[in-house]
């Protein structure tokens, strides 16, 4: 098993990672493990922000690092929420709020104006000073529902309609999601460039 440290302190988003990674023979770790400082995110592309959490990751562990930065591109509010996702009501990772404020922002829009996407970039550093980063990206067509529905998955998965299947994200299981989704997309490009340890 070669350690890689997931530059996320997310845990939904370990357990789905770690879904794809354990069959390579690959061991996740949490950046938590290594440090406490979380690096700001504030770049305005998910590529820049995925390699700021890398860079991070690999430099406090001292290990191989991965990161993934992710989000939601709603058309009609010209790819809002876009990088700022997880803070999109203001307090970083406020789910609820965030859902709220993106049924709020769609009130009153067509069914076949709600055309949304869920982006993941993928960005894996050999080392913190890795002047040659694997990056891969994904996306998830889908709509914005006009209620939630569903009690899987975490963040928008509620309001996310996934028009394949007619099943919410939420309404999914792990495994489906896992299937279908931007991160097993993005991921799925990766592995395409990545060393089998
Ligand atoms: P990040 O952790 O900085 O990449 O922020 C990603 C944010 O985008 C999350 O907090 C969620 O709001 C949203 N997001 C990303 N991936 C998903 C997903 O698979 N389902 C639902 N929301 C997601």
């Amino acid at each position: 098993m070669a350690d890689l440290v997931l530059a996320s302190r997310n845990r939904k988003k370990l357990v789905e990672l770690e879904a794809l990674l354990a069959p390579l023979g690959y061991r996740l770790r949490l950046v938590s493990e290594f440090s406490d400082v979380e690096p700001e995110e504030s770049a305005p592309t998910f590529v820049e922000n995925a390699l700021i959490k890398a860079r991070h990751a690999a430099r406090v562990s001292g290990l191989p690092a991965i990161a993934d930065d992710s989000g939601l591109e709603v058309a009609a509010l010209g790819g809002a929420p876009g990088v700022h996702s997880a803070r999109y009501a203001g307090r970083h990772g406020d789910d609820a709020a965030n859902n709220a404020k993106l049924l709020a922002a769609l009130a009153g829009v067509a069914d076949d104006q709600r055309g949304a996407r869920f982006i993941s970039v993928l960005a894996l550093l050999r080392h913190a000073d890795d002047p040659v980063p694997l990056i891969a990206f994904g996306a998830w067509p889908g709509q914005i529902l006009d209620a939630p529905r569903g009690q899987r998955g975490f963040g928008y998965d509620p309001l996310f309609l996934d028009p394949e299947t007619g099943l919410s994200a939420a309404e999914m299981s792990a495994e489906a999601k896992n299937a279908r989704s931007h991160r097993a997309r993005a991921f799925a490009a990766l592995l395409a460039q990545l060393p089998q340890p």
